[in-house]
């Protein structure tokens, strides 16, 4: 069929990942897709840590491995994750080179603050916790100057695949379908915190990508492994808005209602303690009717507004003042380790193809991130992958195959809430063998519906197959069934759609 449109690279997605690798791919004409208006709908720009770099005199590239490799839980790719952190002091001096203003010491050297589980000071942020948005609006900015790229609101729907090549996309812009002709295709679509009912994630964050690459027979990796931050605020609110783990380093404390507190008792790193562990602490303080509140009265207090800005804010519209009361908090899906397999060159298993940034799984997070690991992620990593398309320098085919044009139905909001409750209470903090097996039994039914409800349930039955057959506890994985790391378990997997079916007839018939 004929295409709308012709691009040498397109990217779909524009949060960090997408803009980066938009930018980099200069002079190649970049098509950037995206669902929201720019700097909207991205996770990117709601970052509120910061951006984890080894520059400190005190640090170095081998101590923040180290630090990553703790996290990981054992599942860590070293040259993957190596690679990136070596890049970031470079990422970061990029971004000054745009006018990012890093928040600065009088010496004029950068703020770096701490983060739970980072052995050295390395985070670097802009006003204190609005370093996504600062970052995000920079780049925004050069995309938006940039003549080799051309920007188009919309949401890719299919990718197509001539040969086992992934030769195009296909998008809806209002309504309409869009086919778009590539040489190369990189999705940056992040990550799926939406497809659970508690999430920090923007709407966007539904798993799009995942359904697009599965469903054009990429591999995924590692899809069990989804991170929950443990003190999202505890308000009814889609997406839940987020207290910054830099609050319980400024030493802010986690009480019940009673105001004890809970943690020392679990790990002696207490409210530092990784954030499985707090998340999964605070997820049982809930259970049992104890309650969990963040306490930084004494900590932060008075100080607050000017150190926590974007918290303070999100606090006061619910009508909490974190001056002179705890802050309610929750787990809530947060950051998906797992995601397109890639390699350190952004290449997927599907020629033609590349995923960056929260997407994609290098292995670099293991089954746990590093908090503050992601932004420089998506930020290395969306350069890198530009670097190969533009070299690679492949012209976009002039006809596409024929292919459906499916638009999406009115969304089935009611329908999609049932999946995203599934998802949470089975395929969620705590996860075991029956509820998992069931979660995966629903979703399967919904593979084929039209639309978002598919692509979700595609996702969904991925990460609930995963998780089933990792039947040990390992990083942001928990099954109650069997809480302990298996050695012998400890690898990466690797998903096909067609793998995740055949696991689940393998399994019934068992
Ligand atoms: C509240 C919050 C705070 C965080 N704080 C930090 C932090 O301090 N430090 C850190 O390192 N990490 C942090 N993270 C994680 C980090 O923000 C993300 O991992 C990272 O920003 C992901 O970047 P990305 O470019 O891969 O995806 P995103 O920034 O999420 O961008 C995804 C893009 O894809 C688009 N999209 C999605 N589906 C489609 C589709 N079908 N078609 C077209 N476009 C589509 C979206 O509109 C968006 O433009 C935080 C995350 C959240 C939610």
């Amino acid at each position: 069929m004929k295409a709308d449109r012709h691009a040498d690279i397109v990217v779909v997605g524009a949060g960090i990942a997408g803009l980066t690798a938009a930018l980099e791919a200069a002079p190649r004409r970049v098509l950037l897709l995206a669902s929201s208006p720019l700097t909207e709908g991205a996770s990117s720009a709601w970052a509120q840590g910061g951006i984890a770099a080894a520059i400190a005199a005190d640090d170095s590239v081998a101590l923040h491995l180290a630090d990553t490799r703790a996290a990981g839980a054992g599942l860590v790719d070293d040259e993957a994750a190596q690679a990136v952190l070596a890049r970031a002091p470079a990422a970061i001096a990029a971004l000054v080179a745009r006018g990012v203003a890093f928040d600065k010491e009088e010496d004029g050297s950068l703020a770096l603050g701490r983060e739970a589980a980072h052995g050295r000071r390395r985070i670097a942020h802009v006003s204190g916790d609005a370093t996504g948005l600062a970052v995000m609006r920079a780049l925004a900015d050069a995309v938006v100057r940039a003549p080799h790229v051309e920007q188009l609101q919309a949401s890719a729907r299919s990718l197509l695949v001539e040969s086992g090549r992934v030769v195009g996309v296909v998008a809806e812009q209002d309504g309409r379908s869009v086919t778009i002709a590539a040489g190369g295709v990189l999705l940056a679509t992040g990550g799926v915190g939406q497809l659970y009912d508690r999430t920090t994630n923007p709407l966007d964050a539904r798993g799009d990508g995942l359904a697009l690459a599965a469903r054009a027979g990429a591999e995924l990796v590692d899809l069990e492994f989804v991170q929950f931050h443990p003190t999202a605020i505890d308000v009814e609110a889609n997406p839940r808005p987020l207290a910054t783990e830099a609050l319980r380093g400024e030493g802010a404390t986690l009480i019940d209602r009673d105001g004890h507190r809970f943690m020392p008792a679990i790990d002696p790193a207490a409210e530092l303690a990784p954030r499985d562990v707090v998340a999964r602490a605070i997820f049982h303080q809930q259970a049992s009717g104890q309650g969990a509140f963040l306490d930084a009265r004494e900590a932060v207090g008075a100080r607050f507004p000017s150190r926590f800005p974007t918290v303070f804010g999100l606090c006061a519209a619910h009508g909490i003042d974190p001056r002179t009361m705890p802050i309610p908090v929750a787990p809530a899906a947060h950051y998906h380790m797992g995601g397109i397999a890639a390699d350190a060159r952004g290449r997927t298993s599907l020629p033609g193809l590349w995923a960056a940034g929260e997407v994609a799984s290098t292995g670099m997070h293991g089954a746990n991130r590093l908090a503050s690991n992601s932004l420089l992620e998506a930020l290395v990593a969306g350069g890198v992958a530009a670097a190969d398309l533009r070299e690679r320098n492949q012209p976009a085919p002039a006809a596409l195959p024929d292919a459906p044009l499916p638009l999406d139905p009115p969304r089935d909001a009611a329908r999609i809430e049932a999946l995203r409750v599934l998802m949470g209470n089975l395929v969620g903090v705590v996860r075991d063998k029956a509820g998992l097996t069931a979660a995966r039994k629903s979703f399967a039914t919904l593979l084929d519906a039209p639309g978002e409800l598919g692509r979700r349930a595609t996702v969904s039955f991925l990460i609930a197959t995963a998780a089933l057959a990792r039947e040990e506890s390992r990083g942001g994985h928990f099954r109650r069934d069997h809480p302990a790391p298996n050695e012998a378990a400890r690898t990466r997997r690797r998903w096909t759609l067609t793998a995740a079916h055949d696991f689940a007839r393998e399994r019934e018939a068992a």
